[in-house]
């Protein structure tokens, strides 16, 4: 494929390298432009869920995945007092995928696994420290000006993909709007190595309460040996300062397990929580994949799966209108992510929270009723699992025509 066919993308994110190596193993030329000198390790998204790992299976990557994620065969649904409400066994799922679990993989270790896969590509350039300022486009091309640390450059290519996050200056560049609501909350992720398994937890438990809600997962961590991330809500107005003080955070995770002495707090990172999606996905030569087009909360652990399902959809119909197919295809990508996004990755996770914090105690038993139920009849937890396990959603997505 020529030169001028080369797709600029910006932002060195899980959703950006994703569209790279797709991009890359079709022989389309791309480049990533980051504006960071490194890739982002905070603990965000740790979850992968079956439709990813199909996904990856197909350009043989899962196995590496998998060699360095932790496999969840079952997680549990907790009440803060109560104990188990629900432990789902994902096995159920077999019929469905060729991965019936949930693999924990940080996202970071994503970028680098693709990271090192393009290096095997000399038309794929990822290029550190060069912040996409200004776009603009005509009828054969875009052009992006970029901060690098020599100075400002031009790129020229045929089209520009923004996977440059929630703030995404490609998207604000574009004729769109940002619909949606932040939480007056923050999320606070606790890291630990105080095994919590030891104690019959799962590998993931989203734990219940109307006054102080948590959820609890186990990821590989930096050194391999397992780290668990423990994720509470957070006052948006209060100082960071005050949030990460050590007795307020001892006293946090002590109050849903106590323990003999203290924690051994690793790392302890604050969020703000939006749930937004973009007007549109498509502005002429420009697009939006990943937390550039959509931004939810992380209960159910959807937010990067969503993007990388954008990734892989995208790819697809960029190489085929490089190969001269309409460029109507782009409006069909539109079409078919932009739609589950609001149906279906809203509406989930804004349940999932409110479900987790639910204040009305009737509700609150009601709710866990329902999970008992779906648990003890596999009629009712396949198409239960099916949903939070995100194959109804890139099924309904593939349906779109
Ligand atoms: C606490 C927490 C837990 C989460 N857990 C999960 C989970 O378990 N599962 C899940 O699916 N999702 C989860 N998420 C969501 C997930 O982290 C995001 O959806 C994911 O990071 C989106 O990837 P991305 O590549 O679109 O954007 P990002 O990861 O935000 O990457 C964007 C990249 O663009 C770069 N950039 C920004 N502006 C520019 C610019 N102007 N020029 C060039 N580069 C730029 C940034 O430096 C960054 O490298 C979680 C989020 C949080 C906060």
């Amino acid at each position: 494929m020529s030169e001028k066919n080369r797709v600029l993308i910006a932002g060195a994110g899980p959703v950006g390298f994703t569209l790279a190596y797709n991009l890359a193993r079709r022989g389309v030329p791309c480049t990533i432009l980051e504006g960071s000198d490194r890739i982002f390790d905070d603990p965000r998204a740790g979850t992968i869920h079956p439709p990813t790992l199909e996904m990856f299976d197909e350009i043989g990557v899962t196995p590496t995945m998998m060699e360095r994620g932790y496999k969840v065969t079952h997680y549990q649904y907790r009440d803060r007092k109560q104990g188990v409400i629900a432990d789902f066994e994902l096995g159920v799922l077999e019929s469905e995928t060729k991965f019936p679990f949930r693999l924990m993989l940080e996202q970071h270790k994503i970028c680098y696994i693709l990271r090192d896969l393009l290096k095997g590509y000399a038309d794929c350039e990822v290029l550190m420290q060069h912040r996409v300022m200004d776009v603009a486009q005509d009828s054969d091309g875009v052009t992006v000006n970029v901060e690098a640390p020599d100075g400002r450059k031009t790129f020229r290519g045929a089209y520009l993909v923004g996977c440059d996050g929630g703030r995404s200056a490609v998207r604000k560049s574009m004729d769109v709007t940002f619909d949606g609501f932040t939480y007056e909350e923050r999320f606070l992720v606790l890291s630990t190595r105080y095994d919590f398994g030891q104690f019959g937890y799962a590998l993931t438990n989203y734990i219940a309460d109307p006054q102080e809600w948590c959820a609890l997962f186990k990821v590989p961590g930096q050194d391999e040996k397992g780290m668990w991330r423990v994720v509470f809500p957070a006052d948006a107005k209060a100082d960071p300062k005050d949030i990460f003080e050590e007795s307020l955070v001892q006293r946090r995770v002590q109050g849903f397990h106590k323990i003999e002495g203290d924690y051994d707090i690793v790392h302890r990172n604050l969020y703000d929580v939006h749930q937004r999606v973009a007007s549109r996905y498509r502005d002429g030569r420009l697009l939006v994949a990943g937390d550039a087009a959509h931004i939810n909360n992380p209960l159910g652990g959807m937010g990067m799966n969503f993007g990388l399902h954008d990734a892989f959809n995208l790819a697809d119909k960029l190489e085929r209108v490089l190969d001269g197919a309409s460029e109507d295809l782009f409006d069909l990508y539109d079409r078919q992510r932009r739609t589950v996004a609001q149906e279906y990755l809203q509406r989930q996770t804004i349940e999932n929270k409110r479900n987790i914090e639910q204040k009305d105690s009737v509700a609150q038993e009601a709710f866990y009723n329902e999970l008992r139920a779906i648990n003890a009849d596999k009629g009712k937890l396949l198409p239960y699992l099916m949903r939070v396990a995100m194959i109804e959603g890139i099924r309904r997505a593939n349906s779109i025509v």
